[in-house]
């Protein structure tokens, strides 16, 4: 086969959504669907305990879960599906965010009983802000939630994405008789326990489904579908790729109940690899050289050997075991012999790989975070990944003063490779960290002690809004104290952590002169 058709069977995506949505649960049914496992139940560690004979860091051993996103692969149908998993919760670190960097689509789940939560919206901005095309999954229509037309206007307004309902929910919770497919023109009817029935429109005036048709709920929904079809916004497959749009899809991962028809519909509609901007330009998925970039290091996954992983996305050419591949940042070249895929909680090694799928490489503490590497003659880099601004902040010092020549070469190495943000207070010149996650600083404290030896103190700072100041104005510190606190970030930048938006918004009333820029909107 050639490069280019196994590019086109590639879908790799991420799913995302606010704790408890449902995302294991879909998951699961999305492997069943592609039976790379026998019974639900067995994705997520937390759950089944599975990842507790692995010899992943002694942390994962210790939480029960995988630290760090995994990969989910299988064969549907002439496709190869990628499921690259943004670990949330206790478990949301940067490279919750980075995995973004690596897909060409994200499923967004929507817990119908909740709406938008803040993780969904967090996510969501990254994707946002990357143009990639987002599918949504309304799930838990077994449960009393909002109403469709809410939860739609809700997506709408929170999320300014405009939205196109595949399909609408007749009921919800107890009263839940199934969904009208608009796009396949059938009925879904929902059965309880028992598999779902697809009823083609043509066939819903046959006398058995008298009951149901005649139902107060089946007609007002009906009509719904109906002013929906005259009045809502029309399907438009362009600003779906283009992330304006979102197609919407109602269901059930539990009962499963419209699990099969949203994935038929997402996976045919979803992107497979497309041309990556490069700094020289736009880089084929097909053009014959190997290239990629490294989106997440995990370090320690065998203590015995203290190895590091690093994570690739290919973007182009085919990748193969042994091959030789340079690293642009630095010209250096590296042989590549132990790559191995991570499939769930298992390590499989990998021949072969093309753009869309991601590879795990050793790591001979040679990749940073943002690395690309490529096969033959080019050089360039792909898109620097983009920081994303820390929300919790602790001051941080060696427990003994002795050690701290080993506690800044520890720190400097593991914020270059971008386990953590390091700033500096303006006053004091104390370290301080930032994180979007707890975990990052148990990871952190862990790797300090485990790698370089150095057992260190957090002092709490808590949740702060960061605001960089712009860099042409001049800085009157007698402005700035514990609650807004200015800080230097490692480019030597200056920015403030205000405590709450009250302050920030205090500030911002009393001091209209200083220009405040937030990275994250701007970026
Ligand atoms: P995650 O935190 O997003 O991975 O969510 P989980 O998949 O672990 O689900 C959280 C809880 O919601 C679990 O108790 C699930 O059984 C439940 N759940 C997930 N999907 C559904 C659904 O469609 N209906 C109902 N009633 N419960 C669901």
């Amino acid at each position: 086969m050639s490069i280019k058709e196994e590019v086109q069977k590639r879908k790799t995506f991420a799913i995302i959504s606010h704790p408890d949505a449902g995302k294991t649960t879909l998951t699961e049914r999305l492997l069943l669907v592609g039976n790379l496992i026998r019974s639900a139940g067995t994705v997520k560690g937390k759950k089944s305990g599975k990842f507790a004979t692995s010899d992943w860091m002694e942390i994962e051993k210790q939480r029960g879960i995988s630290v760090t996103s995994s990969v989910m692969n299988f064969q549907y149908g002439d496709l190869q599906v990628n499921i690259l998993d943004t670990p949330g919760h206790e478990d949301f670190s940067e490279d919750t965010y980075r995995t973004l960097t690596a897909v060409d689509s994200v499923v967004m789940i929507i817990d119908s009983t909740k709406g938008i939560e803040p993780q969904t919206i967090k996510l969501f901005k990254v994707c946002r802000m990357r143009g990639i095309p987002i599918f949504t999954f309304i799930n838990k229509l077994d449960r009393e939630g909002k109403e469709p037309f809410a939860l739609l206007e809700e997506i709408e307004e929170v999320l300014d994405i405009e939205t196109y309902p595949m399909n609408w929910p007749a009921g919800m919770g107890k009263r839940f008789l199934g969904i009208f497919d608009r796009h396949e023109k059938q009925f879904i009817k929902f059965n309880g326990n028992e598999e779902e029935t697809y009823i083609p429109n043509h066939e819903l005036m046959n006398p058995e489904y008298e009951e149901l048709i005649s139902s107060p709920i089946y007609q007002a929904s009906r009509e719904e579908v109906a002013l929906l079809d005259e009045a809502g916004d029309e399907f438009n497959l362009d600003a779906v790729m283009a992330g304006e749009q979102t197609p919407v899809f109602f269901g059930s991962a539990l009962a499963p109940f419209g699990v099969n028809l949203f994935f038929d519909t997402f996976i045919s509609m979803a992107p497979a690899p497309q041309p990556r901007k490069s700094t020289e330009g736009l880089v084929q998925p097909d053009h014959p050289d190997f290239s990629g970039f490294i989106f997440k290091i995990q370090a320690n996954m065998n203590p015995a050997h203290r190895d590091r992983i690093a994570f690739i996305r290919v973007c182009s050419g085919k990748f193969e075991r042994g091959m030789s591949v340079k690293l642009s940042r630095t010209g250096k070249v590296f042989k590549l012999s132990q790559s191995q895929q991570i499939i769930a909680s298992t390590r499989e090694t990998v021949d072969e790989a093309y753009a869309g799928d991601i590879i795990g490489i050793y790591d001979p503490n040679a990749y940073q975070i943002g690395d690309t590497l490529i096969e033959g003659k080019a050089n360039f880099d792909y898109d620097e990944l983009p920081q994303f601004p820390a929300e919790l902040y602790k001051k941080v010092m060696a427990k003994n003063v002795l050690k701290s020549k080993q506690f800044r070469k520890g720190i400097e190495q593991l914020v270059q490779e971008g386990a953590i943000q390091l700033f500096r207070d303006k006053h004091t010149e104390s370290y301080i960290l930032g994180a979007v996650g707890e975990l990052q600083y148990e990871v952190f404290k862990y790797r300090m002690e485990n790698e370089y030896n150095v057992d260190i103190m957090f002092e709490t700072i808590g949740e702060r809004i960061p605001r960089w100041l712009n860099p042409e104005q001049k800085i009157n510190e007698s402005l700035f104290d514990e609650r807004k606190l200015l800080v230097r970030d490692r480019e030597g930048n200056y920015l403030v952590l205000f405590q709450n938006e009250f302050a920030l918004n205090w500030f911002k009333q009393n001091n209209e002169d200083v220009e405040l820029i937030d990275l994250f909107e701007t970026n």
